[in-house]
């Protein structure tokens, strides 16, 4: 699933292709994806018009990013809002192959094929193709014909605070955990207080703060969350600036690879030794997830 630094980084990467290009065609193959959220969606062919003929003609003013949501801006005041849940991905390529942009879950036929059976939604562009790819289909694209309708979704109103954000301070989040008595690790992952952690990242911070995932959130002293703050903002940069966790078939702009992943120290290690006191690594599981941590290091 792309995390946070994974779409930061296809944001980027559209930015820099697509802003101030015009869209000259829309073709939507899957109704479902642009008629709704949520896991039982209904196909809806009205949608389908007013998707595709809301977005033609219109030309890219903006790309922003919320939590995992990007929010596509348009000159007019249209907006289109996406999120590539578990298995979305964008490609964009430039009409004379000078470019390519493929970011959100790695999905492998993208890599030597485009468009492919994955292909759902596909965008022409005065200068290339923009294409919606999705292995699973949960995933969603939600067209809204001016900022007020958009704003009257009130898309984001759960979502905490952007860890890069000036507003994320260590008083917040001191604050914010204590009236939560769920398991630290839960806690983070909820998205609540801070958004950006998944799995991956809820389990780099917590090891890197040395603090157990499954205590609960309001027994951290301020000195343990004082790490933790640290931890979350050193750690979502560094994953923003090489370019995510996704495995091998990530590549950004310059075709360098996502390769955050190299620098995991305990999540997917769990047969592993703890690269900071060689103890064998803990597996437990936590609201579902696989969690990686040392109960010897992290307390
Ligand atoms: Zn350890």
């Amino acid at each position: 699933m792309p995390e946070l630094p994974e779409v930061e980084n296809l944001r980027l990467g559209l930015e820099r292709s697509i802003v101030l290009q015009k869209i000259m065609g829309v073709k939507v193959l899957k109704p479902k994806l642009v008629s709704g959220k949520g896991t039982i969606r209904i196909a809806d062919t009205k949608k389908v018009k007013e998707f595709e003929n809301g977005l033609t003609n219109e030309i890219f003013s903006k790309i922003e990013r919320r939590a995992k949501n990007l929010i596509f801006r348009f000159k007019s005041g249209k907006v289109l809002l996406v999120h590539l849940k578990m298995s979305g991905q964008f490609v964009y390529k430039h009409k004379n192959n000078e470019e390519k942009v493929i970011g959100g879950h790695p999905i492998e036929i993208s890599e030597k094929e485009i468009p492919n059976k994955h292909t759902h939604v596909t965008f022409k562009l005065n200068n290339g193709s923009l294409y919606y790819n999705d292995t699973r289909m949960f995933g969603y694209l939600l067209y809204y014909d001016s900022e007020k309708t958009f704003d009257t979704g009130r898309h984001f109103e759960f979502l905490g605070l952007e860890p890069l954000s000036k507003k994320f301070t260590l008083k917040y989040l001191v604050e914010s955990l204590k009236k939560k008595n769920g398991k630290i690790k839960a806690v983070l992952m909820n998205q609540e207080i801070v958004t950006g952690l998944g799995n991956i990242y809820a389990d780099e911070t917590l090891f890197e703060s040395k603090i157990n995932p499954t205590r609960p959130a309001s027994s951290l002293k301020k000195e343990e969350i004082k790490l933790l703050y640290n931890a979350i903002i050193r750690i979502i940069r560094r994953a923003i600036k090489v370019g995510g966790s996704s495995v091998a078939t990530y590549k950004l702009l310059d075709e360098s690879t996502g390769n955050y992943a190299r620098e995991h120290k305990v999540y997917g290690k769990s047969k592993e030794k703890c690269p900071r006191c060689d103890e064998a690594l803990q597996k437990t599981v936590i609201q579902t997830r696989t969690t990686v941590f040392c109960s010897n290091c992290q307390k």
